[in-house]
């Protein structure tokens, strides 16, 4: 009689695949490690040092890894998507097992989670660290527009939309450009901006700018979450005549007429509609499916549920969370993982001796908010908004330095360093050089 079982399930957009229980697997390991974005990888080097060979297993279905925040230059033209891109294999260590598959379900009780391909890995220690996605259904009319090369609506939120922007950018010959922020949590808060100035800048370049309308529509009620910096950007939006309207949030597009439609976050029922000739829309988020429809893991609006200080898992100790996946309320960016995986990679080793964890993560994140070709404002902070920077210099300042940093040292950092497990984010060097961080 045959076992095989067939589930067609579309999962993150773009592929559709198979269940077989005929090659399912079973798998046991010290560390299970879901995600090998960011977090999961630097979690996953990391580990494969302190433990033996195939103890740590790494679950990541995709075959590339990307820098994300690069996406922002691809889109601005500076960089290409190939720069950005590597395969998973080169950033996985060897001492560790990669199982190339999506987690389904968690049974938290008993240690095991289940992949979409029918396997069933029994862990001792888990870290969960499964990024976010795009949630293209929430805007009728998104993903068609993104589809359609002719649409001029794009977005540098994802690796198969972000060149388009940089298209839409090249044969722009004026009108209105409009640019938006939505109404979830998202990664890198500081990058549908950071491309409305790069825009802005480009329009400049090729002499559009002076016959074009720039608005950048956003939920939020203020520009930047942080005051310092926010009350420099507004003189940046101020500077390139900026129309900026505050909780404004992106409903519908509608491509046929080229019009996109918003609401009034205080008020649904009041709605805008804007021309458009290019639009581009930072979509709404969520997390992945995994837990979405594991609610035994995570808080009310789906994000791994970890306390905020030690990134334990709130009701099952051997459970930890890193980056965009949790609830810690930072802001979600690259920046932020570096710090978390120096308190979560001493917490996890001290709860594996079943001693507490007591390193803390302060809600370090950095945003290096590009403003022009060659600038750049480099935002950092802790929780609650408060400054935290590494410079000798006024951070909030546009500088030459920042840009640079942010084009080439970080990504060599990244790639180099951080996914090798070898960078905690730049504390030592502000203990040297800024010890006040003011
Ligand atoms: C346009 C843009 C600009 C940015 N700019 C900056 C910046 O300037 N500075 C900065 O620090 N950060 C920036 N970021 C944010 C940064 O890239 C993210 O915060 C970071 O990559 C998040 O890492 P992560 O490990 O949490 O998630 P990701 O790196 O997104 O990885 C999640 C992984 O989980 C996998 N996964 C999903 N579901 C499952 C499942 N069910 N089972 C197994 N695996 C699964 C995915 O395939 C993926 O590989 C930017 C991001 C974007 C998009």
């Amino acid at each position: 009689m045959s076992l095989l079982i067939k589930i067609h399930k579309p999962i993150p957009h773009i592929r559709s695949f198979s269940v077989s229980t005929i090659n399912a697997a079973k798998h046991s390991c010290k560390l299970l490690v879901i995600g090998g974005g960011s977090g999961g990888c630097t979690i996953t080097a990391k580990f494969s040092r302190h433990l033996k060979k195939d103890e740590v297993i790494i679950l990541e279905p995709s075959l590339h890894h990307y820098y994300q925040p690069l996406w922002t230059l691809v889109g601005a033209g500076v960089k290409t998507v190939a720069d950005t891109r590597r395969p998973e294999k080169s950033v996985l260590p060897s001492t560790a097992k990669w199982i190339k598959d999506y987690a389904l379900s968690i049974d938290p009780s008993q240690n095991i989670v289940k992949t979409t391909e029918g396997d069933e890995i029994q862990y001792e220690y888990l870290v969960i660290g499964v990024g976010l996605q795009n949630n293209y259904d929430k805007v009728p009319g998104l993903l068609e527009a993104l589809n359609d090369p002719k649409s001029g609506v794009s977005t540098i939120f994802s690796a198969d939309y972000c060149e388009k922007t940089w298209n839409d950018l090249k044969n722009f010959r004026g009108g209105e450009a409009v640019f938006t922020y939505p109404d979830t949590p998202i990664k890198c808060p500081g990058a549908p901006q950071k491309i409305v100035y790069l825009a802005d800048a480009y329009m400049n370049k090729t002499s559009v700018r002076s016959k074009t309308n720039v608005t950048y529509n956003t939920c939020l009620p203020v520009i930047f979450g942080v005051k310092k910096y926010a009350d420099a950007l507004l003189k940046v939006v101020e500077r390139k005549s900026i129309n900026v309207n505050y909780k404004t949030v992106l409903k519908e597009v509608r491509a046929d007429k080229r019009e996109a439609v918003f609401f009034n976050a205080d008020d649904k029922n009041k709605e805008t509609v804007l021309p458009y000739d290019m639009l581009h829309v930072t979509p709404p988020m969520h997390t992945p499916e995994f837990l979405r429809n594991n609610k035994n893991i995570t808080d009310a609006a789906s994000f791994l549920d970890v306390d905020k200080y030690t990134l334990q898992h709130k009701k099952y100790p051997n459970i930890y969370g890193i980056g965009d996946c949790t609830n810690t309320p930072n802001s979600k960016t690259a920046a932020a993982i570096a710090k978390q995986c120096y308190v979560l990679e001493a917490n996890l080793l001290n709860t594996m001796k079943k001693n507490e964890p007591k390193s803390r993560y302060n809600g370090y994140g950095a945003c290096p908010l590009l403003t022009e070709y060659g600038k750049c404002i480099l935002a950092e902070f802790i929780y609650d908004g408060v400054p935290h920077e590494t410079l000798p210099i006024d951070q909030s300042r546009e500088t030459t330095i920042a840009y640079y940093m942010k084009k080439d040292l970080f990504p060599f950092i990244y790639w180099n360093l951080m996914l090798r497990g070898y960078y905690h984010g730049p504390e030592l060097v502000r203990n040297i050089i800024n010890p006040l961080g003011m």
